[in-house]
């Protein structure tokens, strides 16, 4: 805004001050609790089918929810100001009379109205309207208009004003007027009636006592939500946008809290349950440390002590065990598997891709086969009489540890006695085949529940962990085995595509191994496949004397495993691979890695696949090929990539660009996502939120019941695994 608009808008808004001073009228939209009920109400009285099913497209389902249906942003309709001297360029009020009314047809058809006061005229143009319309605006009306003045060709204008028509004096507003998320078929009007008949009758008592709300520096719950829905004209529009403003912290802590105490009393309800007591006997376990050739870094150390002790308590562990690609989760699990092995029980580990449990069997068979212990593996491509067969000895107790994919929660597999189920890349499996596993424990026998320890290479930042994992108890491992040579990334377009194979080949020449990845296109998977098809073929054409194999997703199992095996017994020199080497993939001599399209990708899966390669001594490189031009975000994300190595950092400013959906994944279908809180901005009040959390629970359950009766409404149990 020019100096000079700037001027004339404040002596504008201090004579439609004056105006304002002189309308006096009671204010009606401050409603008065009807403060008895104290139950919320579950059912929208008064509305047709029709306007339920819209209300429910936009999260309103009970009546509370109105309460909560916050303003995106509001208009200031509280100064009326003289169309002679409102300003241009921002929203304003202006009242005035029609002094004239036509249906113009150039440049296209419209209707325009001449509007005028005691110090100026406008000009209103609709370019839709309804015939009723120009009725409704015959000169001689008087009107109240809403909207932005433009200085057009024929002076002063308004297009598509919100207006209403005027009979009398009618005070303005005394509030901001909210504009909230709204849909087809229910009007701003509808919604701000209905929200404003709610707050009139709704309890909006607080949950949290007084001296809660003071030591936490809080405003009252009936305050904020009032504030929030009609601020008054003094407000700053920039707190309530960027939702710093006080009212809306507590909002957020408020939704912060339900969310903390129910993961909280799921946590303290599965600490009632009863699990096998597996007590560290350290027979097999030290067994296996002695022949191991490397030894446990202390990361890995200090997580494998919280695991053992977990065992050996009378109730079911839930941990999740978080550590980078290729910090060596795998040996954790193994000592874990034979603590439970020691007292008698039997282990189950599950892994979301056919490659990658097999890859954990081969791991576990190699390491526990001079122990004596039988290891079987169960996944859907196992001829039938094998199945069967595997079955039986899942059945009988013969088989101590079972290595598969989904097939070992489906329904025809019974343990003898599960006390162990150990879930690799836990954020691949949806939640129902966590409870299924989990399930696998109390249909064998004892009514116990078998421990879960549920692994992930996916780096959760802390707040997400502190959030939608606060049910679980968290170990990382925060180390690299040592020997390890940093991986360097380079970013190259593909119009150098030639230069890469060239490299690629000589790479491989001198005797590494590489991987070329083909990632999935989610355009298009054919062609993808087409892409890893193509890519091998020119490969091989080009450089007869490089072995090249071809992974991908429509292969049998059988074939995939075949190439898997090639590559890593080092027969084959490059894998040309679709996304499928993503998990688990460990290969040391592998130290070349392309991936194409890499602007395509997500961060976490290119992070993931970069961290297939650097596993050995020699120094790796990966090259993250990208297609001309890339777009912003394109070049944001992959400057991430470039710069950082760690999964953690990654995963932060991943949720920075991406906001929390993404990284849960599948979890997500199990818990209901933050509405208002934001986990990168609003890390102090997760943390006050825990902690009061505990502290209700423990001192005040009274508080928890009403906390969690207001913002769940009783469905306190978030689907739970
Ligand atoms: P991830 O955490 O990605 O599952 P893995 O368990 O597959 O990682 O381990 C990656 C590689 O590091 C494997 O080859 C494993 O044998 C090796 N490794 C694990 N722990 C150590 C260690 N303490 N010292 C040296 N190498 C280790
Ligand atoms: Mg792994």
């Amino acid at each position: 805004m020019s100096n000079k608009q700037a001027t004339k808008s404040t002596a504008a808004r201090s004579s439609a001050q004056a105006i304002r001073r002189r309308t006096d009228a009671p204010q009606s939209v401050v409603p008065k609790s009807r403060g008895s009920n104290s139950k919320r109400r579950f059912i929208l009285p008064n509305l047709g089918k029709a306007t339920l099913e819209k209300l429910g497209k936009l999260g309103i389902h009970h009546e509370f929810d109105f309460v909560l249906h916050l303003p995106l942003r509001y208009d200031d309709e509280t100064c009326l100001y003289p169309i002679g001297s409102a300003p241009d360029g921002e929203p304003v009020l202006v009242e005035g009379t029609i002094v004239d009314n036509a249906i113009k047809f150039r440049p296209r058809r419209q209707l325009v109205c001449t509007v005028e006061d005691d110090s100026g005229v406008l000009v209103m143009r609709f370019m839709n309207f309804y015939p009723s319309q120009v009725g409704q605006l015959a000169p001689g009306t008087r009107v109240r208009l809403f909207g932005e003045i433009r200085q057009g060709f024929f002076g002063a204008e308004m297009v598509h004003p919100k207006y209403r028509v005027v009979n009398g004096e009618i005070p303005v507003a005394k509030t901001l007027t909210p504009v909230y998320p709204a849909t087809a078929g229910i009007s701003q009007a509808n919604l701000q009636r209905m929200i404003n008949d709610t707050l009139a009758t709704s309890e909006l008592e607080d949950t949290l006592p007084p001296d809660m709300l003071a030591s936490l520096r809080l405003p009252t719950f009936r305050e904020c939500v009032m504030f929030l829905h009609h601020p008054p004209p003094s407000a700053l529009q920039e707190e309530l946008q960027t939702r710093s403003h006080p009212a809306w912290r507590r909002i957020k802590f408020d939704e912060l809290l339900a969310q903390q105490l129910s993961m909280r009393i799921h946590y303290d309800r599965r600490e009632k349950t009863n699990a096998a007591q597996m007590l560290p006997l350290e027979k097999l376990t030290c067994a296996l440390l002695d022949k191991l050739p490397f030894r446990l870094t202390s990361a890995q150390a200090k997580v494998a002590a919280e695991i053992r002790s977990d065992l050996a308590r009378l109730h079911p562990m839930h941990r999740l065990l978080q550590g980078d690609v290729g910090s060596g989760k795998t040996i954790v699990a193994a000592l874990a598997a034979l603590q439970a092995i020691e007292n008698g029980y039997q282990v189950a580990i599950m892994a979301p891709t056919e490659i990658l449990a097999e890859q954990h069997f081969r791991k576990f068979s190699g390491w526990l086969a001079a122990l004596d212990i039988s290891v079987v593996w169960l996944t859907g491509s196992l001829k039938r009489a094998q199945k069967r067969e595997t079955v039986a000895q899942i059945g009988s107790g013969a088989a101590q540890i079972v290595v598969g994919t989904h097939a070992i929660i489906q329904d025809d597999v019974e343990f003898q006695n599960l006390g162990l189920a150990i879930v690799d890349e836990q954020h691949r499996f949806g939640v129902h085949q966590r409870l299924a596993l989990r399930l696998k424990g109390a249909g064998s026998g004892v009514a116990l529940q078998p421990h879960q320890l549920m692994m992930s290479a996916t780096p959760i930042p802390r707040t997400l962990a502190m959030s939608y994992y606060a049910d679980l108890d968290v170990s990382v491992i925060d180390e690299m085995p040592p020997g390890r040579t940093p991986v360097a990334t380079r970013l190259v377009s593909s119009k150098r595509r030639d230069e890469v194979v060239q490299r690629v080949r000589d790479a491989c020449i001198a005797g590494s191994q590489a991987y070329w990845v083909c990632p999935l296109i989610e355009e298009s998977e054919a062609l993808q496949l087409q892409t890893a098809i193509d890519t091998h073929q020119t490969l091989l054409d080009t450089f007869p004397e490089i072995r090249v194999r071809l992974v991908h997703g429509r292969l049998s199992n059988a074939e995939k495993a075949d190439a898997m095996q090639s590559f890593q017994n080092g027969a084959t020199h490059l894998l040309v691979a679709t996304t499928v080497i993503e998990v688990g993939v460990d290969v040391p001599n592998a130290t070349l890695m392309v991936i194409e399209n890499a602007e395509r990708m997500g961060l976490a899966q290119l992070h993931q696949l970069r961290g297939r390669i650097g596993r050995g001594a020699g120094k790796s490189t990966c090259i993250l090929l990208y297609e001309d031009p890339l777009s912003a975000l394109a070049r944001e994300r992959l400057k991430i990539i470039f710069k950082n190595t760690d999964g953690f950092e990654i995963a932060r400013q991943d949720l920075r660009i991406r906001g929390p959906g993404e990284l849960l994944g599948a979890r997500q279908s199990g818990v209901p996502m933050l509405r208002f809180a934001d986990l990168a901005t609003d890390v102090d009040l997760l943390e006050s939120a825990r902690n009061c959390a505990l502290h209700v629970l423990r001192e005040r359950p009274e508080v928890a019941d009403r906390h969690l009766q207001r913002w769940l409404g009783g469905k306190q149990d978030y689907l739970r695994v």
